[in-house]
Parts: C-alpha cells; sequence; structure tokens
C-alpha cells in the first residue's frame, strides 16, 4: 500500500438513502465512512427498500474491518448470508452497493480512478446506446450522435426494428429487446429472431425469459442472431449456465445487482474465455451504478457497449454533484480518484423511495403487460393477424 493508504482503516459505519421519482425510479445510494475521513459511495439497484435491510445487516459483520481488502470483504459478506439460501438480486444487490464503495474508498486512498484498480484502461471512451419506439425519436438520438439505438418490447418488435432500419440505414446498430415474458413461447421467439436476421440487429435481448437455459438453447440452435441476456441474474455463479452453455453472444450482468465490481470483473472473465462480449444492463439503474459501469467497462478487453437512459427524469442530473460527459454517443472515462463523484445528499433526501417495483404498466403499452396464459395466445393471435412476414418482405 503507499502512504496515505488506509491500511487499517477501519469504516465506522454505513448509511444510505433511497430515493424515488413517484415509483417509476427507485435507486438506493450507499455511504460507507472510514476512520481516516475516506468516504465511498456505492449504489444498489432494484428493491431499494428490502436492499436497505440488507445493507443494514451487512454493516454489522463490516465495522472495524479494513476497506481495502475488497474480495476478503465480498467473501465475508457472502458467506454471512448463505446461511439462508441463496441470497438473490437482494443480497447480491446490498453486496454490489457496498462493494462499489470499497472501490471507490480504495481509489480515493490511492490517488487513483477505479478504473485503474481494475487493471488500467483499455479505452478511454465508452460506446453508449438508447431506446427509441419510433423513427422520430431515432433520428433525434442519432441528430445527438449515438450509432446504436434499441428499440422491442412485446408490442411489435419486428415491424419496430423493420420500420428503423429502413428509415436510418445501415450505419446504425439497432438492439432488440424482447423482455422475456414468462409466456412467450420458445416457437414465437424462434420465428421472431429468424424474421430479424434479415435486419441485422446488434444482438436480440431475451428471447424467452432465463428461468430455463434449455428453452434459450433451443431459440439459440435455431436463429443466427447473436443473442444477449443476464440482465435478472445475480453474481457469477447465476450467469455461468448462459456463459459456459454458450448461450449469449453477449453478457448483460446489472451493475447494481451483480455482486459489485468485484464479481463483474469475473463475470467479464468468464465471458472473455467463451468469446462473449459484456454490455452491462442500466434498466433499473442510477446515476452512481452508471459511473462504476465506467470505469469496469474502460478495464475489460471485451466490453461491447454499456445501456444508456438519454431521457431519463429530469432529477437524475441533480443526484450528483457532476456529470459524465457523453459526446456522439460516447462516454468519456472520468479520471478522478475513485469513482470521481459526489453525491447530493440534500437532493436525495428530499426524494424518498416509495416502493420497491416499478409500478404496473397499463396493458396496451406493450412493455411489460401483466403474463397469463392467455397472453401467449393473445400474443400468437396478433403475431398472424399483423402478418409481421409480409410487411418485412415489402421492406426488402
Ligand atoms: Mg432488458
Amino acid at each position: 500500500m503507499q502512504a496515505g493508504a488506509p491500511a487499517e482503516t477501519a469504516w465506522s459505519a454505513a448509511s444510505q438513502g433511497g430515493m424515488s421519482t413517484a415509483g417509476s425510479r427507485n435507486w438506493l445510494f450507499v455511504k460507507v465512512h472510514t476512520d481516516a475521513g475516506i468516504t465511498g459511495i456505492g449504489e444498489c439497484s432494484g428493491w431499494p427498500k428490502v436492499v436497505e435491510t440488507a445493507v443494514r445487516d451487512l454493516e454489522r459483520i463490516l465495522v472495524g474491518e479494513d476497506p481495502t481488502h475488497i474480495e476478503r470483504l465480498w467473501q465475508r459478506m457472502r458467506v454471512a448470508m448463505m446461511g439462508h439460501g441463496e441470497t438473490g438480486v437482494v443480497g447480491y444487490g446490498a453486496m454490489a452497493g457496498l462493494d462499489m464503495a470499497f472501490w471507490d474508498i480504495k481509489g480515493k486512498a490511492l490517488g487513483t480512478p477505479v478504473w485503474n484498480l481494475l487493471g488500467g484502461k483499455v479505452r478511454d471512451t465508452i460506446r453508449v446506446y438508447s431506446h427509441a419506439s419510433s423513427v422520430e425519436r431515432a433520428q433525434a438520438l442519432v441528430a445527438k450522435g449515438y450509432t446504436a439505438i434499441k428499440t422491442g418490447g412485446v408490442a411489435n418488435p419486428l415491424e419496430k426494428l423493420a420500420t428503423l432500419r429502413s428509415a436510418l440505414g445501415a450505419d446504425i446498430d439497432f438492439l432488440v429487446d424482447l423482455h422475456g415474458p414468462p409466456w412467450l413461447q420458445a416457437a414465437d421467439a424462434i420465428a421472431l429472431c429468424r424474421e430479424m436476421e434479415q435486419f441485422r440487429p446488434l444482438f436480440v435481448e431475451e428471447p424467452v425469459a432465463p428461468d430455463n437455459v434449455e428453452v434459450f438453447r433451443r431459440v439459440r440452435d435455431k436463429t443466427s442472431v447473436p443473442l444477449a441476456g443476464g440482465e435478472r441474474l445475480a453474481g457469477l455463479w447465476a450467469q455461468r449456465p448462459l456463459i459456459e452453455g454458450n448461450l449469449v453472444d453477449v453478457i448483460q450482468p446489472d451493475t447494481g445487482r451483480s455482486g459489485g465490481l468485484t464479481q463483474m470483473r469475473k463475470i467479464a472473465a468468464l465471458a472473455e474465455a467463451h468469446f462473449i462480449t459484456v454490455a452491462p444492463h442500466a434498466g433499473t439503474l442510477g446515476p452512481v451504478a452508471e459511473v462504476a459501469a465506467v470505469h469496469f467497462l474502460a478495464s475489460i478487453p471485451n466490453a461491447l457497449i454499456l445501456e444508456r437512459f438519454e431521457e431519463d427524469w429530469e432529477g437524475k442530473h441533480q443526484v450528483l454533484s457532476s456529470s459524465l460527459r457523453c459526446v456522439n454517443g460516447f462516454i468519456h472515462v472520468p479520471n478522478l480518484p475513485g469513482l470521481g463523484i459526489e453525491l447530493n445528499e440534500d437532493f436525495i433526501m428530499s426524494h424518498p423511495s416509495v416502493c420497491n417495483v416499478r409500478l404496473p404498466i397499463s396493458r396496451g403499452s406493450g412493455a411489460y403487460a401483466p403474463g397469463t396464459e392467455v397472453e401467449s395466445v393473445y400474443y400468437q393471435a396478433r403475431f398472424q393477424r399483423k402478418n409481421y412476414f409480409s410487411v418485412n418482405r415489402g421492406l426488402k
């Protein structure tokens, strides 16, 4: 350790604050204080009120420990929780925020960015994509410099992809997220993926629910489109079947629920061994985890792209005292010590979390419509009625 590093520094307390935007965005931020006066910041995505309880429980086994021995602390946290079964996204979410804060502390103590602790920079900028369901929205993103756009949902994903490809041409990468609804049958997913092949998507995400990897394999074996998945899974071992089964071309660990940067880099290494790229999920993330993802992607060889909500809740930009610089669809990797950010705590505390999950979406939204067996029949009937296949032939 260099001079000035808190080699024997113990942390004194963990504190956390959650925030919400009327239930649509619920973020949980964690602060870890040390007796050296250094404070680390982290974020846990999803289940903020439940994860907060897990963080407070873990606090008891961490107070008095040296926060720079990150791997040891990570193993200590996991063992502390495993006696009650697998911890899932709640336990791994809590560990993610705390682990993120440890890396931030260590970087600040050593006066170097987190990406440097992770092995140094492979790249100086991170390519990002944003979301569009209409030609107008996609054109607005392209005008801002974006070269990759995600569309999808369970409402007409094929039609959206065909329309966007036809309108924006061959120079833009399109990503399609089917959201793996539990009622979408493999046969429908295969039909959709095969029809999408002609539009050359960068990847198709969660063509079926990830709960059954053998069904995922059925889709994999029947289509040539690159597949992506992993956003709902927590930690290295949960991602392992997708990676070791070669079921995806792109693995999508969520920076706020994958157990932290300590786990993310192991997931990336396992993926690298299988020639699989990494594109972290950011669907529920706030600005702290986004910064952590940028440090992480800067340091790994198999980074593909990062999800970014170009039009997020306006308050997102007030959570931090500074924001990432995104130019022409690329985020510039920050160079300040640690994660290089500070929280605007007054703003965060004035927006307390109200719930753990996103509020229900209307049936007609086409995103995560309530799923039943009836929905499956509904989808298949619509699939035929819309006559996608003739639509696509017309666009060839
Ligand atoms: Mg997704």
